[in-house]
């Protein structure tokens, strides 16, 4: 990022813009330097998110750590393979092996063995397993078999990415995302990665439930990592099946209400609509309205202090919740680490 201390200020703006540069100094004086974040997060808005965030940090506080609590309800089994996208995608995407150009799988991917299995005639073929991803899962599964839990598979493949936070699964327990469905014939439920990638969620959500959460229990130091944390941030991920998926299982929306650290998130919905992806699907399913407001009020002032939303939004309110507005198109790192920066400001006011 420019460093935006070198840049005139007009006086209208001096309160705010000062406001906003001065949390790492702000933080260092506080004796805050060497901050635990811990982040929620689903795939692609949280690991682009937290992309931004550790760019941030390296500049603010690089003595900071980053621990990231992962959604593991999209994860399926696929010819064998446990997969799991939302892990995999923070992995690759802060351990430089993204797909940019689609924000998940691996970057110059070939699809060899898809090929293979559509000369067999087997599917799925909605689901696009790559060559290069399949030896994550390859190696998941192994280990899975092996008798590791996912949280220790999950180490073993960050040790190779290097990932720059702590990956840890928000249970190791098996929780799966599964969604009632109408198609005009019958009801039936599906897996969530079959609604969202194979019918794109056009066909309306009856209901969607994170099957196995009820008695699922949160992964090793997922608790622990909330309530010694400094800053708790919610991304903008999906509200319903990334983080409201990761607030089910039993004890880790417990540890944020009572959290001493503020909890502040960022808006996935801008101007009423998803940047990207079927979110306001999945909202209309819990009969929540698709707008930054309602999202906000959604975690409500039981989860969070700070709400953070796009300028275009900026007159929303959240009852008991601090809102600030800031731009929040992640277009590029340094845009991204400007909300990461934004969201940091708003945690240390929330503080005060
Ligand atoms: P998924 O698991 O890959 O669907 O990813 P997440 O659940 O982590 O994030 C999905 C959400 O990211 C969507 O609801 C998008 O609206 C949101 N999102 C994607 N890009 C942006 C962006 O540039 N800015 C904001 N504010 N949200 C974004
Ligand atoms: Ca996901």
């Amino acid at each position: 990022m420019p460093d935006v201390n070198d840049e005139p200020l007009a006086a209208n703006e001096i309160s705010t813009r000062s406001a906003g540069q001065s949390a790492g100094q702000r933080a260092a004086k506080a004796g805050l330097s060497g901050r635990r974040i811990v982040a929620l997060a689903g795939g692609i808005g949280g690991a682009r998110f937290l992309r931004g965030l550790l760019a941030a940090l390296r500049e603010d506080d690089p003595a900071a750590t980053v621990t990231v609590i992962g959604n593991t309800g999209d994860d399926i089994s696929l010819f064998g393979l446990r997969v799991c996208p939302d892990l995999d995608t923070v992995m690759y995407t802060l351990g430089g092996g993204i797909e940019e150009s689609q924000g998940w799988g691996r970057s110059a991917e070939s699809f060899a063995v898809k090929d293979e299995l559509l000369a067999y005639g087997a599917g799925p073929m909605w689901f696009g397993l790559g060559d290069r991803d399949i030896a994550t899962h390859l190696l998941r599964t192994q280990w899975l078999k092996e008798g590791l839990t996912l949280s220790q598979v999950t180490a073993r493949l960050c040790e190779r990415w290097q990932p720059g936070v702590r990956l840890l699964p928000m249970s190791d327990d098996r929780v799966e995302t599964h969604v009632l469905i109408d198609d005009g014939t019958s009801r039936r439920l599906v897996h969530f990665q079959e609604w969202w990638v194979r019918l794109h969620a056009a066909v309306p959500a009856i209901e969607i439930t994170a099957v196995g959460a009820d008695e699922a229990n949160p992964g090793p130091d997922v608790v622990d990592a909330i309530l010694n944390a400094d800053v708790v941030v919610l991304p903008p991920s999906n509200p319903v099946v990334s983080i409201g998926t990761i607030l089910a299982v039993p004890g880790i929306r417990e540890a944020l209400r009572s959290t001493t650290a503020p909890v502040v998130g960022v808006s996935p919905i801008i101007g009423g609509a998803p940047v990207r992806g079927m979110a306001d699907a999945c909202l209309t399913a819990i009969g929540v309205e698709t707008s930054a407001a309602a999202v906000g009020a959604l975690y409500g002032p039981e989860l969070i202090d700070g709400w953070l939303v796009d300028d275009v939004d900026a007159a929303s309110g959240v009852d008991g919740v601090v809102v600030r507005s800031h731009p929040l198109f992640m277009t590029d790192i340094d845009a991204t680490a400007a909300i990461a920066h934004a969201a940091l400001d708003l945690a240390d006011f929330v503080t005060l």
